[in-house]
């Protein structure tokens, strides 16, 4: 069995400078790479690496096999839960299942193989499928839907934790070989933003194609930039910046997306079962993955560019309105399956303003960016004029600000800079009369106008920067003691994936390959 202490050890270390105490044994070997800034006391940040994996036809063959029995593993576990449950109402646990392995091994040798960490892992996807469901059934929400058996094909994969695999990078910490157990050495591509201690591994089969996700602990670090930004969301495009920048929609999904419509009848038109069914299939989960990607892709070059400019940032909080308002007008020609467009276009585009914000938080906090989001209920930024302060409402299809005191704007930019102006008001109006340790959100007066900032003092969220970190210069000013105050944001983000990039949040995305198909 591998131990995983050799990549452990070589991922995490300073060239050319002194290694601190604390971390010498893990930097003992080679430097290579990223460098990581060790001197300070943080935590470690969880980020996740993506590779894709370029098996030999046999070791495909071994991994398929692998694939398999963790699917029958993690059925004949579902199916244990049920029938206790069923016959005697009894209800089995995760440790109860994990109890049984070894007997299990001895009945069935083939499962050795597979490693006892990953075994337990599969069983702990039970019982996270069961926590989920116990969790839906109390919310109450439409039906709960009992977690099902898989089908090996659509199973998603398997996790390793620190024994049965070693990912050994190249020189510049990326691709190289991943080396599994009783599977052998496998060419790589990708790699981490940031390389760290390797926690976790998840062999993962989408559409076809063999990845890993690999859970690293490290210190990501990134550059702001100088200027404060307000940011808004919009319908012509898909955010506008308060110096007028626009960030179009990215148009290449709606194109996708009629291709996945097509791809989807030729699936419904085969027969049930068949060959050529299947093949359908795997065109639909290609082209899936295709508009993941791809809209992955976009979320986090944008959300990387916006921090790059940024020594402050400020958005509106994300509110209904932002999830549902997007959609319309994004269907251009009429004809078969508008309703169905609209749908998929809407889900599409309305996931992206979280999950961007999501990414959004994670590199400001990484840039030491101050990220204000603003209570879109007390500032109003889309009915507020940036210049007077005066309140007026706008119809959503007015695109132009016009004010009596004589400003015009794009209404989109109009919103940003109120959003930029709560923020920068909220940072300072800081009293210096005050205690130090109160915070900048409740120590925030409304400046020039109510109409304007509202009730300040509830319309902001501070996201941590992290300690040490340089504030910029837009709030040096205001003395250091705004920083004790702001909410840690952390590094959590959706469990979004671009593939080489770096990702965020631990448990890998349960089901891969599920959405579409029949
Ligand atoms: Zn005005």
């Amino acid at each position: 069995m591998l131990t995983n202490t050799s990549a452990t050890s070589q991922a995490v270390a300073r060239p050319g400078a002194a290694t601190p105490p604390h971390r010498a044994k893990r930097s003992a070997s080679a430097a290579r790479g990223q460098q990581i800034h060790s001197s300070r006391a943080e935590p470690f940040e969880r980020r996740r690496a993506t590779l894709r994996l370029y098996a030999s036809a046999t070791q495909e063959k071994q991994l398929l096999t692998f694939l398999r029995l963790h699917c029958e593993l993690y059925n004949a576990a579902l199916e244990e839960r049920r029938d206790a449950w069923r016959a005697e109402r009894k209800t089995i646990s995760h440790y109860d299942q994990t109890g049984q392995l070894p007997l299990i091994k001895k009945l069935r040798p083939d499962l050795v193989a597979l490693g006892a960490q990953a075994l337990e892992g599969t069983l702990k996807r039970v019982d996270l499928a069961y926590q989920a469901f116990f969790r839906r059934v109390r919310a109450g929400h439409g039906p709960a839907g009992f977690p099902r058996f898989r089908a090996w094909r659509d199973f998603p994969g398997w996790t390793y934790r620190q024994s049965g695999w070693r990912w050994t990078p190249r020189e510049d910490g990326k691709h190289g070989r991943l080396e599994l157990a009783n599977v052998g050495s496998i060419r790589v591509r990708g790699g981490a933003r940031t390389l760290g201690r390797m926690k976790t591994c998840t062999i993962l089969r989408r559409a076809g194609k063999w990845y890993a996700s690999i859970v690293l602990e490290c210190h990501p670090q990134r550059r702001g930039g100088s200027e404060a930004l307000g940011l808004d969301w919009g319908v012509a495009h898909f955010a506008t910046l308060s110096d007028g920048t626009t960030i179009d929609n990215p148009r290449l999904l709606e194109r996708d997306l009629e291709k996945l419509a097509a791809a989807q009848q030729i699936v419904a038109r085969k027969k049930k079962g068949s060959r050529r069914r299947a093949k359908a299939k795997l065109a639909v989960h290609r082209l899936h993955e295709k508009i993941r990607n791809r809209r992955a892709h976009f979320l986090h070059q944008v959300s990387a560019d916006v921090v790059a400019r940024a020594s402050l940032l400020a958005t509106e909080k994300l509110a209904t309105r932002n999830m549902t308002r997007s959609a319309a007008g994004t269907v251009e020609e009429p004809g078969s399956d508008v309703a169905q467009k609209a749908g998929l276009n809407r889900a599409i585009l309305d996931t992206a303003p979280a999950t961007f914000l999501a990414l959004l938080r994670y590199k400001a906090a990484e840039a030491g960016v101050p990220l204000v989001e603003v209570d879109t209920k007390t500032v109003k930024p889309s009915q507020t004029c940036p210049a007077c302060g005066v309140v007026a409402k706008k119809k959503l299809s007015e695109r132009v600000h016009r004010c009596s005191c004589g400003v015009e704007l794009p209404r989109d930019q109009a919103a940003a800079l109120v959003c930029l102006q709560a923020a920068l008001t909220a940072f300072d109006l800081t009293d210096k009369t005050q205690a130090p340790g109160e915070g900048a959100a409740r120590a925030a007066r409304p400046s020039r106008s109510r109409a304007q900032c509202g009730t300040a003092s509830r319309a902001f969220t501070l996201h941590a920067r992290r300690a040490g970190t340089r504030p910029p210069a837009s709030l040096r000013s205001a003395g250091g003691r705004n920083r004790s105050e702001t909410t840690a944001c952390g590094g959590q983000g959706p469990g979004e994936e671009v593939f080489g990039g770096e990702i965020v949040d631990s448990p890998p995305p349960p089901a891969c390959v599920s959405a579409g198909g029949d």
